[in-house]
């Protein structure tokens, strides 16, 4: 019988999260305030706790895992690693082709690695209210259920258009007890200026990261909670690339290139910064590929410049590749990937040309994850097909060439709440949209004036 599963026994849960800033030869460009000055740390404590706060500027190597927190990641953790042999089959390539499944969490995608350890430490920092932002509804369940499990209250700002496509999701969210509001709402400042120039405002992330920092801004009670794009949230996401090392290290393979679908950038740096920390001790250099739509080309067409996190303004600004604060998202179906920026580390990775990025468009997304549902059985969330697509793309080109690569991708997350996009794409609904170079350049126009 051939090997298609790889299993880790719960003993090799990870027990630190890996810090790719120990290993990069330029420290990263510090986040900058509203006055164009770089920020003191403690500046952020409004929004965030201090033991937050300290491992979001922290260089440290390895940061241990708290007890509390293994505990419960035990429940899905570690995550199965798959040999997709049927796929390379059907492909008829002569790649290998590995996949590892964060789909096995209680809320179905990676968010949840992090989500865990963010209502943790909020919960040692004695605070018991958090403000979240969510946009397909990935993230607000995961903080909800995390929220649940520390005995924190959790109110999620979700993308309005996605509160009304995706009432399953909403229903997820209120069965772990998070209240979730339909954003922009008219509960806060930036929500009431938005509606009243645009009452049919269908929503963005960007708007919704302000409408939650914005309240846990005035309110002492509340932090704000974020689920990707910050240092501490990919740190937290390393779990599963340093998983998947010993999850090749017990098949005898390493591979040549990795694929994650990228938004903010969480399950990306989660899957492949720990096989960067192999190439920066003089190890084998993997290809690490992060993948995003060409709908929100970020890192393949956006400007490397210091730009907010939100719409209104109320984050510090990070060097990030941006398409503009105030980029209104076309309607795609990948929710997660709908973002305006990235991550500063992707983004500071990708500008030292350390990682590569590529845009895929939606429709032959859709295509690639019928094609992978169909040869493995998994359905995957529309996010991960943009990785599956790339992976496929290589595999053919192995083909044509008569390259055998090993080829690895992050199956970030499962797709059962988001049939009604596969229900699109099998009726022709989806269209291709490539984000128009002009909006890109004007948007150049409109990026606070700090210099980089
Ligand atoms: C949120 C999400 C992503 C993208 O977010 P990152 O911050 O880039 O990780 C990818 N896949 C799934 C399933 C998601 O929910």
């Amino acid at each position: 019988m051939k090997q298609t599963k790889i299993l880790l026994p719960e003993t090799e849960i990870p027990k630190h999260w890996y810090n790719v800033v120990a290993d990069l030869k330029n420290p990263p460009a510090p986040p900058m305030g509203p006055d164009g000055m770089p920020m003191d740390p403690s500046a952020m404590s409004a929004i965030f706790a201090d033991n937050i706060i300290e491992q979001e500027v922290s260089a440290q190597r390895w940061i241990e895992i708290p007890e509390p927190v293994r505990e419960i990641y035990q429940q899905w953790r570690p995550t199965p690693m798959f040999r997709a042999h049927r796929l390379e089959e059907a492909l008829g390539t002569p790649c290998k082709i590995y996949y590892k499944y964060e789909g096995v969490s209680a809320a179905g995608s990676h968010k949840l690695n992090s989500a865990i350890p963010q209502a943790y430490y909020n919960k040692v920092a004695g605070i018991n209210r958090l403000t979240t932002e969510t946009g397909a509804g990935q993230w607000g369940s995961s903080l909800s259920l995390a929220g649940q499990m520390f005995g924190i209250d959790v109110r999620v700002y979700m993308v309005k258009v996605s509160y009304n496509q995706k009432p399953f999701r909403r229903s997820m969210m209120q069965t772990w007890g998070g209240e979730v509001l339909a954003s922009p709402t008219n509960l806060t400042e930036t929500g009431r200026r938005i509606l009243a120039a645009d009452p049919d405002n269908q929503g963005s992330l960007g708007i919704a990261i302000s409408e939650a920092v914005e309240e846990a801004a005035s309110r002492a009670d509340t932090k704000y909670s974020l689920g990707s794009v910050l240092n501490h949230v990919l740190l937290h996401q390393t779990v599963i690339g340093l998983e998947a090392k010993k999850q090749f290290a017990m098949v005898g393979d390493y591979p040549d290139m990795i694929f994650a679908p990228c938004g903010g950038g969480s399950n990306f740096g989660g899957v492949a910064f720990p096989f960067y920390a192999d190439e920066a001790a003089g190890g084998k250099k993997v290809r690490l590929v992060a993948v995003e739509p060409s709908s929100c080309p970020s890192l393949t067409k956006g400007h490397y410049a210091y730009d907010f996190g939100d719409t209104a303004g109320h984050t510090p600004m990070t060097l990030q590749y941006t398409l503009g604060h105030d980029f209104m998202p076309p309607g795609i179906h990948a929710g997660g990937l709908r973002y305006h920026g990235a991550s500063a580390l992707v983004s500071q990775m990708y500008h030292e040309k350390l990682i590569e990025a590529v845009s895929v468009p939606q429709i032959a997304t859709f295509e690639a994850g019928v094609q992978f549902a169909r040869a493995e059985g998994i359905i995957p969330a529309p996010e991960s097909n943009h990785a599956i697509r790339a992976c496929i793309d290589e595999a053919l080109r192995c083909k044509e060439s008569g390259e055998a690569k090993t080829l690895f991708f992050n199956l970030s997350g499962h797709g059962h709440f988001d049939m009604v996009s596969y229900d699109k794409y099998f009726t022709h609904q989806l269209e291709d949209y490539d984000y128009p170079q002009s909006e890109i350049d004007a948007a150049l126009e409109r990026l606070p004036k700090v210099k980089a």
